[in-house]
């Protein structure tokens, strides 16, 4: 079967998150269509949605100005799944703590941009996530913390601190899970 993918194309990491989708898929002997995503009209025909790093400020801006943000609603109220990771992840959540961000609401989790600590701007760490048989690779960019977790399940922590959640069909990380060559998150998020 062919899988349409989308990826929102705002800022970074697409071509990295299209390589993961693809693998992801064929480990389950599917194929993956994969569209990058800049404006309405394109996710309603998407079975799956990953919602990249970056700003979260702009993506934000961008979801709004083009209408996005709604259709990304629909998507996960009709339970299709979306990876969102580290600003897609602030975009996400419940709360944001920044009035710029005018956040989804489709993981119950708010979120502290920034705030790993300046002198760890960026960092990497083995982390133990449920549902992965060995330790995941994970590469954190001027991450979010997530500070509170309501109705979400945390799938990995790293300092005390959750860094993957999920909520019903979305998964969220504070990490960056399409830079290492490994698309297990990938595949949790989208193929379990
Ligand atoms: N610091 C960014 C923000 O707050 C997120 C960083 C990232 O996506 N790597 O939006």
């Amino acid at each position: 079967m062919t899988l349409t993918a989308g990826v929102l194309a705002v800022q970074g990491d697409v071509s990295e998150h299209a390589a993961a989708i693809s693998d992801a898929a064929e480990t389950h002997g599917e194929t993956a269509d994969v569209v990058e995503i800049r404006q309405s009209g394109i996710v309603p025909d998407c079975d799956l949605l990953a919602i990249p790093g970056g700003e979260s400020t702009t993506i934000s801006r961008l979801l709004d100005r083009e209408g996005i943000a709604p259709e990304v609603v629909d998507h996960v109220e009709a339970g299709k799944p979306v990876l969102a990771t580290c600003a897609g992840l602030i975009v996400c959540s419940t709360d944001a703590n920044d009035d710029r961000v005018d956040t989804l609401d489709l993981l119950d989790v708010s979120v502290e941009r920034n705030a790993f600590g300046r002198q760890k701007d960026s960092f990497e760490a083995p982390l133990d996530v449920t549902g992965l048989d060995e330790p995941f690779h994970a590469v954190f960019i001027r991450a979010p913390v997530i500070d509170e977790v309501g109705d979400a399940e945390v799938l990995a922590s790293w300092d005390d601190r959750p860094v993957a959640v999920r909520d019903g069909p979305v998964v969220g990380t504070s990490f960056h899970p399409e830079l290492t060559g490994d698309s297990r998150i990938h595949d949790l998020a989208f193929f379990e």
